[in-house]
C-alpha cells in the first residue's frame, strides 16, 4: 500500500487489507466532509432543440477535497452507498436545488426545470417522500419544477415497491424520469404502471450516432415510441453536430451535453439563464 505520510497508521495498514483501509479512510472524509460544506451541485443545461432555450438543467454533485481538487460522483458515490451517507448527502442535495431554484426564480426569468439523481439506495429510503415534501414546502418552489431520475436497474429491482414510490412521488406535483434508458431490461409492459414524463436516453447509445447502425435504429425506436407515448424524451451525452442533427430530424425535444456546455458551478448556470440562449 501507498504511504501518504500518515506514519500512525503503518502498523495497522499491514493487517488490514488497503482497499478496506482506504474505504475507511474515505467514509471518514466523506463525513466531516458534509458537515464542513464541502460538496457543491454542477447544474449541466437542458437546451430545447426547437427554440434554443436552456429550459432546464441536471444537478450533477462535486465534492471540493481540500486537497485533490473538485472530485466527480464516480469517487465517492458507491461509498456514500455503501455506508448509507447517501441519504444524508441526497437531503443536502435536494435542500440546495431547492434553495438554487429559489434563487433562480427571484430573476424573473421564471425558474428552469432541475433534475436530481436518485440512487437505489435512496429510492428504498423510508422518509424519502417526507423529506422531499418538507423541502418543497420550506422552500415554496414549484414542486413541478423539480424531476427525479431514477435507472431503470433502481426500478426493476422491486416492481411493486417501485411503482408504490412513484405514486407517492408523483402525487407531490414532481417529475418523474427513467434514467439511462435502454440498458435495463424493463419491458414496455412494466414501464406503463409508472407515472413517467419522460425518458432519458442514455449517452452509450447517442456516441455512436449517425455511423453506427445499430445505436442510429435503438435512438430511432426510443424516440417513436416516447413520442407514442406522449413522453418528453431528453438525449444525454450530445458533443457533436452530427449527434444533434440526427436527433433533430427524429424528433427529439431537448438534448444534454459537451456539445452545449459541460456542468457548470450555479453562478456560471445563472449567467447563462439571464443572459443568453444558445444557438440551436
Ligand atoms: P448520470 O446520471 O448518467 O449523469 C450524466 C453523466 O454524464 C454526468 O457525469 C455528466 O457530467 C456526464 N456527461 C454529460 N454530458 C456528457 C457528454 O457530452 N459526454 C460525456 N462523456 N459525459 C457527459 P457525472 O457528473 O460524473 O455523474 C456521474 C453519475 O453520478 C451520474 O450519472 C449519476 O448517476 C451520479 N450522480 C451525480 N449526481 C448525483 C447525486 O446528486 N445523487 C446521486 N445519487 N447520484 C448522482
Ligand atoms: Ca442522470
Ligand atoms: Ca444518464
Ligand atoms: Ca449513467
Amino acid at each position: 500500500a501507498k504511504q501518504r505520510g500518515r506514519n500512525s497508521f503503518q502498523f495497522y495498514t499491514k493487517d488490514i487489507n488497503s482497499q478496506t483501509y482506504r474505504q475507511l479512510i474515505l467514509e471518514n472524509e466523506l463525513v466531516k466532509a458534509l458537515a464542513r460544506e464541502e460538496f457543491e451541485i454542477y447544474y449541466q443545461p437542458q437546451v430545447e432543440l426547437d427554440t434554443g432555450r436552456v429550459v432546464g438543467a441536471e444537478a450533477l454533485l462535486r465534492w471540493r477535497h481540500p486537497e485533490k481538487g473538485i472530485q466527480p460522483p464516480a469517487n465517492f458515490i458507491a461509498i456514500a452507498e455503501e455506508t448509507g451517507l447517501i441519504e444524508g448527502l441526497g437531503l443536502w442535495v435536494i435542500q440546495q436545488v431547492c434553495e438554487d431554484l429559489y434563487r433562480l426564480g427571484g430573476d424573473g426569468n421564471g425558474q428552469p426545470r432541475i433534475a436530481i439523481n436518485l440512487s437505489a439506495r435512496q429510492f428504498r429510503q423510508a422518509d424519502l417522500v417526507d423529506q422531499y415534501r418538507t423541502v418543497i414546502r420550506e422552500t415554496g418552489i414549484d414542486p413541478g419544477k423539480l424531476e427525479l431520475e431514477l435507472t431503470e436497474s433502481t426500478i426493476m429491482k422491486d416492481i411493486d415497491i417501485a411503482v408504490g414510490m412513484f405514486q407517492q412521488l408523483h402525487a407531490l406535483g414532481v417529475r418523474l424520469a427513467i434514467d439511462d434508458f435502454g440498458t435495463g431490461y424493463s419491458s414496455l409492459n412494466n414501464l406503463k404502471h409508472f407515472p413517467i414524463d419522460t425518458l432519458k436516453i442514455d449517452r452509450s447509445f447517442v456516441r455512436d450516432i449517425p455511423g453506427d447502425n445499430d445505436d442510429s435504429a435503438i435512438v430511432t425506436a426510443i424516440v417513436a415510441m416516447a413520442k407514442s407515448l406522449q413522453l418528453e424524451v431528453v438525449a444525454e451525452g450530445v458533443e457533436s453536430r452530427e449527434q444533434l442533427e440526427f436527433l433533430r430530424r427524429l424528433g427529439c425535444e431537448i438534448v444534454q451535453g459537451y456539445y452545449y456546455s459541460e456542468p457548470l458551478p450555479f453562478d456560471d448556470f445563472r449567467k447563462l439563464l439571464n443572459g443568453w440562449t444558445v444557438e440551436a
